[in-house]
Formats: structure tokens, sequence, C-alpha cells
């Protein structure tokens, strides 16, 4: 009888019939003051009546956009969960935890396998290859340098071989007070391997006095040995009581030339192709270790970063379905995140750090955050402002972004988005690892049945919901001041 049930929908019909429940209730008391009121034709009926059809126009007024937008969430959700699924992700997880990859040790075969996994995964999603030449691998060479033979004298007097270590990717170096080199000190009281690290990144060539009060440390400078890019810069270290107005060097090393790769895929943007929006994370893991009482030896890093790869490759297929990015979409899986960074660093020097807009970099995501499942946090949170744009992002969605609980740990200064963080952009960690009581973190046993692969991919998919409005270029983060950077 009234307007409401007269209303074909029975959506609408429900969404009004409170309305019109209200206003009969004040029909009924109006009853009790007045019976003589209450008939069919009453006035006050009528005007009841058209009060409530009023109420239901202007409801529709306002339902129908929401409904509209509740309509789009809903197919959004459907899609977002038929492409993100928990099944897929386990199968890809599986896949790249499982001990045919042997962990992903750097230089393997396993890491081998891991990158031409990830391929085939940006090759399905539709993505552009990175290289002209059809290729997914961003590939590039670091040097291992082994020193054979050192001669040296200061003053004019030889001095042993073993108080000379050079840190250089050179052959052959010949060097005098004529070559350039700066001359710097490390003395009784300074740290001997952090000084002599901060020469070796400097890019210049130095010649460090090291006072003798290091010699019972000096061999520990060969930690600084192990691969690194190829550079024109040498640092030659020598150990002396007091330095040397007139000095000369000749130092001899073999050079092994090692090859990496990053896995690389572009989802081009539909109008602002010059601005990126990065999602990242690392394949590469500890590889082999010694066995455990079980006989286990390889470090399968499910967790760390099998699941951010997931991740990776898992948003390259949802993005590529929605295919309404704004902005240019790079998904990058780096190598040899575990070894020095090596991976980032390269990829970063791809790049015009003033074209990326922002960089999601995804570190073990596959266990419960400390707030429990659902929720994740942000890494160097109060460096930017993209932390409460993700967070705008997610009101509604059930999910939540947190600052990173954990910043005695220096979270964001230990993956591979600090590269391109110095570089100003808004570049952060996304985690749900409880860092102060995560058990199976660097261990044999960090194995795909730790994980709660159904969270994990319930974070995914918040991941990709936060990125919506820089994805489409509606947001942009504000930059990372770099000075302010240790
Ligand atoms: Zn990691």
């Amino acid at each position: 009888m009234w307007r409401c049930e007269s209303v074909t929908s029975p959506l609408w019909f429900s969404l009004c019939k409170p309305l019109c429940h209200f206003e009969s209730k004040k029909l009924l008391t109006y009853n009790k003051l007045k019976p003589a009121c209450v008939s069919p034709t009453s006035n006050f009926k009528s005007q009841i009546s058209l009060s409530c059809h009023r109420n239901y126009r202007s409801m529709k007024k306002i339902i129908i956009p929401a409904l509209t937008l509740l309509l789009v969430y809903n197919a959004q959700a459907q899609k977002i969960n038929k492409i993100i699924s928990e099944k897929k992700v386990r199968k890809i997880e599986t896949t790249l935890s499982s001990d045919a990859m042997g962990g992903r040790g750097l230089f393997s075969r396993g890491l081998d396998m891991a990158a031409d996994f990830i391929t085939a995964g940006f090759k399905s999603a539709g993505l552009q290859p990175v290289n002209d030449n059809g290729s997914y691998f961003q590939e590039f060479e670091v040097v291992e340098a082994n020193q054979t033979d050192a001669r040296g004298a200061l003053n004019g007097k030889d001095i042993d071989a073993k108080n000379i270590f050079a840190l250089t990717s050179a052959e052959e170096l010949a060097v005098d007070a004529e070559s350039g080199y700066e001359l710097a000190t490390i003395t009784a009281s300074d740290k001997l391997l952090n000084n002599a690290y901060r020469y070796m990144l400097s890019g210049k060539n130095y010649i460090v006095w090291v006072d003798t009060a290091h010699a019972k440390n000096f061999n520990a400078l060969s930690r600084l040995k192990g691969e690194r890019f190829r550079s024109n810069s040498s640092v030659i270290l020598v150990l002396t009581p007091e330095p040397a107005k007139e000095f000369s060097f000749s130092i001899h090393h073999t050079i092994i030339e090692k090859k990496l790769k990053n896995v690389v895929g572009i989802l081009p943007g539909k109008s602002k192709k010059d601005e990126y929006v990065i999602f990242s994370g690392h394949y590469d893991h500890l590889g082999i270790g010694k066995p455990d009482a079980n006989g286990d030896s390889i470090y399968n890093g499910a967790n760390d970063d099998a699941a951010g790869t997931t991740a990776v490759i898992m948003l390259s297929k949802y993005f590529s379905k929605l295919k309404n990015n704004e902005r240019t979409i790079v998904f990058a899986a780096f190598t040899a995140e575990e070894s020095g960074g090596f991976g980032s660093q390269y990829f970063s020097k791809q790049f015009d750090p003033a074209k990326v807009m922002a960089m999601f970099n995804i570190e073990m995501i596959g266990t419960e955050s400390k707030w429990g499942r659902n929720s994740a946090y942000i890494t160097g949170y109060e460096k930017t402002d993209m932390g409460k744009i993700l967070e705008k992002n997610l009101q509604g969605t059930g999910f939540t972004f947190h600052p990173d609980p954990y910043p005695d740990q220096q979270l964001f200064y230990r993956s591979d988005n600090a590269t391109l963080a110095r570089l100003g952009v808004p570049a952060h960690t996304i985690s749900t690892s409880k860092m102060d009581s995560e058990p199976f973190y660097h261990t044999l046993d960090d194995e795909v049945e730790t994980l709660d692969i159904k969270n994990m991919a319930e974070i995914i998919k918040a991941i990709a919901l936060s990125s919506k409005t820089i994805v489409s270029g509606e947001d942009t983060p504000s930059r990372v001041d770099a000075t302010q950077l240790r």
C-alpha cells in the first residue's frame, strides 16, 4: 500500500522500508490521538505517503550513485579475487621456493631457473620486455678481483706485501706520489672496516695509511673483496706506523667477470607513459648451506623473498587485466639483494629518478603481521606522504597499512627500496614480517609450509588496491629528502 511496497525492486524496497515504517509509526501515534483522521482518504495519510515517496526520491538520488559505486566496487572485488587467488599465489610461491631452485643462490643454476620462471609469468601477463631484443633480462656484470702480487716502497724502503691491500677492479695498478691519488688515514681509534668501506664507495682513488694498531685485523679487509661493479677508482690500504711522503706500489690482480640479471617487464601507461610506478621484490636468496640434523641444506627463502617475487608476478597479471593504468608500471624481480643489492643498484641507474613517481618494494609478506591478518607495514613511512595515500586508498577495503613498527631495525635501509630512495624517489618496502619474532628468518626452515598463503593473497590484493590513485596518476607521493638519509 505504501509507496515503498509499490516499488518494484526488492533492493529499493528494503532501503526505503525503514523510512516508511518510521512514517507509519507517526501515523499510528496520530491515530491514537485523533482516530477520526484515519481513513483511506485522509489528507494526513496522503501526506505521509507523499512524504515517504519524497524520501524515496531523495534517497534514490543518494542511493543510485552509491549503488553504482557499490556495484563497481563489487565488480572490482570479484575481478581482483579472480585474478589474485590463493590457489594461483600458492602455485607460484611453491615453485619459486621449491628445492629444485636450490635456494636461488647467486650464480647458481637455481637462480637462473627462477629467472626463467619469472620471465614466463611476465610473458603470460603480456608485459613488454625491458629490452628491445625481446628479452626480459636486465643483464649486467660484476667483477671479483683476487690480489696475486703486491710490491711497495715507502720513503725508499721496501715493505712487506702482506701490508698492502687494494680494492680495485684493475688487473695492474702502478701508483706513486705523482699518480694523483688522494691521501687519507685510518687512525688507531677508527673502525678499520667501516672506514675502508667508505673509501671504497667514494668513487675516488685513495692511498689510505692504516695505523699499525690494526695489524691483527688487517686481513679482515678481505671481507670487502667479494663481487663489485667494475670501477675506475681504486683504494690502496697500507699498514704503516706513519704516512710516507714518497711511495710507490705495483699491485697485480686476477679479474673474474660474472654475469647477473634482473627480470623486468613493463606495462606502458595510457596517458603518462614517462611517469613510472615500480613494483619489485628480490628473487635471489642464500642458496645451499651446511645440512641440518634432518639433512636439509637448502635455504628455500619462501618468505624471503619468494613471497615478494610472487606478489610482483601476481600484480603484473592484475594490472595487465585491468589495463587502465595511466602511468607506466614497471615490474622488477631483483637479483643479488642478499649479496650487496647489486640488482637494485644497477636497475636504479637505468631510469631517470625524476620520472619514477613511486616504488612499492615487497619483502616477506608470507606471515601475518603483528596486527594479524589483512595488515602490513610500510618502511620509512614518515619520509614521504606515500603511506598516507595508500591508507586512504584502503579505506573501506578491510585492509590496513601501518608505519614500520620496528624503526630500530632500520628496515628502510635494508632492502632494495633504499637505492632509489637515495635518489629522491618515494620508494618504500611493504612487509608483514614480525622482525622481532620471525622464527624462520634466514634459516633452512623458511619453507612454503610455514606461510599463510591465504593471507598472503589478501596482502597482494591490498597492495594492488592501495596503489590505485598512484597508478592512475591522481596522486603523486612527495619525494624523499635524500640529504636526510643516513
Ligand atoms: Zn629479503
